[in-house]
C-alpha cells in the first residue's frame, strides 16, 4: 500500500472516521489551499485539527511520509557509510548518512549533529544494531536528524527486515524521491547520448586513466542517455547508463556514434516501455531525476491477463 493510504488509515484509526471521510477532509483541505499542498501534507493538517498527534507514536519506515517533523522509528542499521566532511560557506561541516530498515521497509538516515556523528565515529553504532530515533524529519525521502532529534541504541531486536525497497507502481505525478519505481510510460524526448571513462575492471570513473581502485588502467567507454519519460499523469526525466541502453533496441554503433544515433533517434520516440528503477533527488536542479536499471517490453497479453485476474 501506498504511503499516503497508510498515513489514511493511521489518521481513521485515531479518529473513528472512516477512510474515506478522511480522505474526503483531505481534498477539501488541498483545495482550499489551491493544491499548494500535497496530499500527505494536507494529511497531516487533517490529523492535527483532529487533535491527533503522531509526535508519539512510533511509525514503521513505510508509514513515513515527505513533510513529517517528528518523526519516531525503530529500525536496524544495515549500511553506514562513511562520515564525510564538507565546507560551507566558510564553515566546517559533516554529516553522517546510514541505512535503517525494520520489518516494513528501509530508509536512509542522515545526521546532522556532531554528537550523533561522534557515535559513528567512535564505532559505538554500528552495522547490525537497532536504534531508536525520535523527533527526526522526513525530506526527500530520507529521515533528516538535527540536534533536537534523539538517537539511541535500542534493546529491541529485529530479526526480519526489508533489505530492498519494494519497487512501486505509480503514476510519475506521484512519485517521490527515494523510491523504486516501475512505470508505464512512453518517450517523449531523447537527448544525445553522453561518453565518460571508466575503470575496466571496477566500473568505477576514470579520470587520466587513474582508478582510485586499481592505478593506471585502459579505461573503457560507457555511456549514458537523457530521455524525457510521460505516463500522461507528468513528464521526468530520466537516464539510462551503460548496456542498459540496448535494451531499447539500440545497438553499441548507434549509441556510440552521433550520426548514427541521429538516425535512429525519431523511431525512439513514441516507444512505450515498463521502465523499472530508482527516483532520486537531483540537488544541482533541485529536480527529481529516475535512473533506469530495467527495461522491459510491453506485453499487450500479459496486460490484459492482469486485468482480468484483478476483475
Ligand atoms: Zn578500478
Amino acid at each position: 500500500m501506498d504511503n499516503y493510504l497508510q498515513l489514511v488509515e493511521r489518521i481513521a484509526s485515531a479518529s473513528h472516521l472512516t477512510a474515506d471521510e478522511i480522505e474526503r477532509k483531505v481534498e477539501a483541505k488541498r483545495a482550499k489551499l489551491s493544491g499548494l499542498v500535497s496530499k500527505e501534507g494536507a494529511a497531516q493538517i487533517v490529523a492535527a485539527e483532529l487533535g491527533i498527534n503522531f509526535d508519539k507514536e512510533r511509525m514503521k519506515i513505510s508509514e513515513l511520509v515527505q513533510g513529517m517533523k517528528r518523526a519516531n522509528i525503530v529500525g536496524k542499521v544495515i549500511e553506514v557509510l562513511p562520515v564525510i566532511s564538507f565546507n560551507k560557506n566558510g564553515k566546517e561541516g559533516k554529516v553522517s548518512r546510514m541505512t535503517v530498515a525494520d520489518e516494513s521497509s528501509n530508509t536512509k538516515v542522515v545526521l546532522w549533529d556532531t554528537h550523533h556523528i561522534s557515535l559513528v565515529e567512535q564505532g559505538e553504532l554500528k552495522e547490525g544494531d537497532v536504534i531508536e530515533v525520535s523527533n527526526a524529519s522526513v525530506r526527500n525521502g530520507e529521515l533528516h536528524l538535527s540536534s533536537f532529534s534523539d538517537l539511541k541504541k535500542s534493546k529491541e531486536s529485529i530479526s526480519v527486515v526489508v533489505t530492498k525497497k519494494p519497487t512501486l507502481s505509480k503514476k510519475l505525478k506521484d512519485v517521490k524521491p527515494g523510491e523504486n519505481l516501475k512505470t508505464r510510460a512512453l518517450i517523449v524526448q531523447a537527448f544525445d547520448p553522453r561518453y565518460f571513462e571508466v575503470c575496466p575492471q571496477c566500473g568505477k570513473k576514470v579520470a587520466e586513466d587513474q582508478c582510485i581502485n586499481h592505478g593506471k588502467v585502459k579505461p573503457a567507454q560507457r555511456a549514458l542517455l537523457n530521455l524525457i519519460l510521460d505516463d500522461g499523469t507528468e513528464a521526468l526525466r530520466a537516464v539510462i547508463f551503460g548496456e542498459h541502453i540496448y535494451k531499447l533496441g539500440l545497438t553499441p554503433e548507434e549509441v556510440f556514434s552521433l550520426e548514427r544515433f541521429a538516425e535512429k533517434k525519431s523511431s525512439l520516440l513514441g516507444e512505450e516501455r515498463f521502465f523499472v528503477g530508482n527516483v532520486r533527488n537531483n540537488a544541482l536542479f533541485n529536480t527529481i531525476e529516475f535512473t533506469v536499471d530495467n527495461i522491459e517490453d510491453v506485453n499487450v497479453d500479459l496486460l490484459i491477463h492482469e486485468l482480468e485476474q484483478k476483475a
